[in-house]
């Protein structure tokens, strides 16, 4: 491509909302445009490293026998009232009703359309393993979009479904699909990991995310330094057992008057004992039923667990009058010790392991101390319900967790019969049986993995793209372009990489060197072939390479070979 024909624009300001620099630096380099929040234009930079990760998406999945399909983005309502979503998943869907006021959404995901595609089609059990994909625009209608294309509305994604026999043949599909990221990823040139991840609400029973390590990530990643342990903070436990300490060792409960010391932090001062000397008790409301939930004054309490735990679909803290029902006090004086109702006690296993701790007492400002679990008060479901901080140990090895920040791009689920069973997409078995067939769920966010590897790969003049992933491999930078001989070279090497079948850009404005050379740093091309009137002379050319900083003299005859060398391995 001839830069000075290209569809592009730099910019020396970046609006202010863009705060982390693969935003900034794509608005820099020119690659998107907002369009409404959340909404972008992708110009035509971006476009090329996006069609770049989707080739390697599609050439990974088809390797594995994975098929493409394209389903439509206007969803019918019917469909998503018949998996029990319309309902459940809230104002991230994007409704409305068509002239017959018949009501559509846009499609966040495609569990319920490409379910109801299969099922039209699915009689025997002949026909499955079938693993469909899909590289589509989806919409949700996030409370917060930001980071440019990190977290946008509407935004690309590769979505993938399997559908399988049984339990074990689903299982297998899942770790082919997990293998299949696993190469997708590496090939993009990003650093991530793979780690262990609740399912939220597209359900099922098993997940991976796949998280490329960045400081800006939103996500909080466990990591044991000693073995593969890897998972999110969502779900990730830690070594945990239930302690108990000698008897000998308890103090008589005593009350202690603690005047508008509510929170933790707020009598732990007041008292001068640490957090951990305390029990946090929190009153929920878990699928409608009170429950005083327990967990040490230092430790942050993980509703998601008990959300597994339950298996509920609603985990909310009471409001005040329900705390006053139960406790006779407000928030912030409760405790396990002398509840005005009985309701069931769920401890976290930090609880346990300390004497003579602190909590509410039940009655306007005060607290008891010494209290002790069993002597005092009995959980009756007693687990790991916290979040998991640094330092704690491996739940696998016993290691040390390690936290790391994480951008999410993409997730395996597997997902059961969830949606073959409430919509009913079924096969006759080899005993001509009916059977539920066995799905999994497979996600990639295109835009969001160009920006991760952006995130990852910058420094403070611009991107520093992996090679597999970039607009352009080489750009040809012509320095004088008074110089007719310059001019001439600078096409005739450009044409010749054209030819020969780099991906390559030739900078043939009318700008000075100094220009040329921010702009091809901005932007990110992996190597600068810098053509000047003096090296001609000597029948060289200069490469630089974008990543290290190094630059090459190279025999203006050797330039495709010195391309076509770095670039291979660069992709190994
Ligand atoms: P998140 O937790 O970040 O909201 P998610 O878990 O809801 O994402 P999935 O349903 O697993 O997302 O979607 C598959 C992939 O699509 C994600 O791994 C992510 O890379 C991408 N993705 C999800 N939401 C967005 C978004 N708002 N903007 C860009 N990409 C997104
Ligand atoms: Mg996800």
């Amino acid at each position: 491509m001839r830069i000075g024909q290209m569809f592009y624009h730099t910019l020396k300001e970046v609006p202010k909302e863009a705060q982390i620099p693969s935003h900034q630096l794509m608005f820099r380099a020119g690659m998107i445009q907002q369009l409404s929040s959340g909404v972008y234009n992708y110009l035509p930079l971006a476009l090329k490293s996006i069609r770049k990760i989707e080739n390697i998406i599609r050439d990974e999945l088809s390797k594995r026998e994975c098929q493409e399909v394209l389903l439509p983005v206007v969803q019918p309502a019917e469909l998503w009232k018949e998996s029990g979503r319309w309902d459940f998943y809230g104002a991230e869907l994007l409704r409305f009703k068509d002239r017959k006021e018949n009501d559509f959404c846009l499609g966040p995901t495609h569990e319920e359309v490409v379910t109801d595609m299969v099922r039209k089609v699915l009689k025997s059990y002949r026909q499955l393993p079938w693993n469909i994909f899909q590289i589509q625009t989806k919409f949700r209608d996030e409370v917060r979009p930001r980071f440019g294309l990190m977290r946008g509305r509407e935004f690309i994604m590769k979505d993938g479904y399997s559908f399988d026999i049984d339990e074990e043949s689903s299982k297998e599909t899942y770790n082919k699909m997990y293998e299949a990221y696993q190469a997708i990823f590496k090939r993009t040139g990003v650093q991530f990991r793979a780690v262990e991840a609740v399912t939220g609400n597209i359900g099922g029973s098993m997940s991976h995310e796949f998280q490329v390590l960045a400081k800006s990530g939103e996500d909080l990643i466990m990591s044991c330094v000693n073995c593969d342990y890897a998972a999110n903070v969502e779900i990730a436990s830690s070594v945990y057992e239930k302690a108990t300490v000698e008897k000998k060792f308890y103090l008589d409960v005593t009350d202690i008057h603690t005047p508008g010391q509510k929170t933790i932090d707020e009598v732990s001062a007041f008292l001068e004992k640490d957090s951990h000397s305390f029990i946090k008790s929190l009153v929920y409301i878990i699928d409608e039923e009170p429950v005083l939930v327990l967990i040490r004054g230092d430790k942050d309490l993980n509703e998601a667990k008990l959300m597994t735990y339950f298996g509920a679909n609603s985990v909310e803290l009471a409001d005040d009058i329900v705390i006053e029902q139960i406790s006779g006090t407000v928030a912030g004086f409760v405790g396990p010790v002398g509840l005005k109702k009985n309701i069931k006690i769920v401890a976290d296993y930090s609880v346990y392991g300390q004497a003579n701790m602190i909590t509410g007492a039940n009655r306007n400002e005060y607290h008891i101390v010494n209290v002790n679990p069993e002597r005092d008060f009995e959980a009756s479901v007693v687990d790991d319900f916290g979040f998991v901080a640094s330092g704690d140990r491996c739940p696998r090895c016993r290691g040390v967790l390690e936290d790391y920040r994480g951008i999410e791009v993409g997730q395996v689920f597997s997902l059961g019969i969830k949606y073959s069973k409430s919509m009913n997409c079924t096969f006759l078995d080899k005993d001509g049986k009916e059977q539920l067939a066995v799905m999994g769920c497979y996600g990639i966010g295109v835009g969001r993995t160009m920006a991760a590897a952006i995130e990852q790969n910058h420094d403070e003049n611009g991107i520093i793209w992996p090679i597999s992933i970039a607009p352009y491999e080489v750009v040809v930078l012509p320095l004088q372009m008074n110089s007719e001989e310059v001019v001439a070279a600078g096409e005739s090497i450009y044409a010749e990489l054209k030819e020969l079948g780099a991906d390559v850009a030739l900078d043939d404005r009318e700008e000075r060197a100094g220009f040329k050379f921010k702009d091809a740093d901005l932007i990110g091309y992996p190597l600068q072939v810098i053509i000047g009137r003096k090296s001609l002379d000597k029948g060289v050319v200069e490469v630089k390479i974008r990543k290290s900083g190094e630059k090459f003299e190279v025999l203006i005859q050797n330039v495709f070979q010195f391309v076509q060398k770095y670039i291979s391995d660069e992709k190994e």
